[in-house]
């Protein structure tokens, strides 16, 4: 029966992929990509010569009619993003919901993804957590960290290195400087870091070593 997968792949090592994963690509009928060049060397990497369809924020409104009409109509295909899981702070959620409000059977592959890691990795409390993605850079930002004052899980954040210093600073201020967090760079490349301190300390590390690539912040909770 055809149906939607949703296909997790690497957050930066290629061999962090499913067996599953490799076979799936490899079967359907399409796959769609929030970047098809990208995609195009993972696809390589594997001898997947599946066809590819650009599938991204931009025109996904646009596109998910169309795309449960070819599975109606008998194919089945795969989405994946850039790295890791769709709709994970990415796209995905958009033509999940539609293709369940058509009947199409949806399955999503456990696998990659960046926040499973760098929660485990913190040292923090990992049995209750949530996952804000990313801050809003300007418009809501006060009201989301206010109303994280008093989150008592521990919280997860994606952030890009240009914007981590005044997101630990500004978490210091509203949750407090004494707060216990982590910030995972790079995870599963080459150059992975992992430093754990307080907020206040971790605001002053990145202001005298400016940070690049990839990041996971991850926040204790408020004490109960
Ligand atoms: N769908 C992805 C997932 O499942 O994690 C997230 C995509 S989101 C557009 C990209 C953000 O995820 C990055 O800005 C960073 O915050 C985080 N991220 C992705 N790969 C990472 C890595 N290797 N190390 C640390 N953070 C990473």
């Amino acid at each position: 029966m055809s149906k939607l997968f949703l296909i997790p792949t690497p957050i930066g090592n290629l061999k962090d992929i499913t067996f599953r994963a490799v076979e799936i690509l490899g079967s359907v009928d399409l796959v769609l990509a929030e970047d098809t060049r990208q995609t195009k060397k993972l696809l390589n990497h594997y001898n997947i010569s599946t066809p590819l369809q650009s599938h991204h924020m931009f025109n996904e409104h646009k596109s998910v009619e169309s795309i449960c009409s070819k599975i109606l109509g008998g194919q089945t295909i795969a989405l994946v993003s850039d790295a890791g899981t769709p709709g994970i702070s990415d796209p995905g959620f958009l033509l999940v919901r539609t293709c369940i409000e058509n009947e199409i059977p949806v399955e999503t592959l456990p696998g990659p993804t960046a926040l499973i890691p760098a929660l485990v990795n913190s040292g923090l409390p990992s049995d209750r957590f949530c996952f804000e993605g990313f801050l809003p850079p300007k418009k809501g930002r006060n009201k989301r960290m206010t109303g994280l004052a008093d989150e008592t899980r521990t919280m997860i954040f994606y952030e890009s290195p240009f914007r981590l210093v005044k997101t630990l600073t500004e978490l210091a201020i509203y949750l407090g400087p004494d707060r216990s967090a982590s910030v995972s760079r790079e995870l599963s490349k080459m150059f992975e870091e992992n430093i754990r301190g307080t907020l206040s300390f971790l605001a002053e590390y990145y202001t005298n070593k400016p940070p690049k690539g990839e990041i996971v912040i991850v926040v204790t909770g408020k004490k109960d």
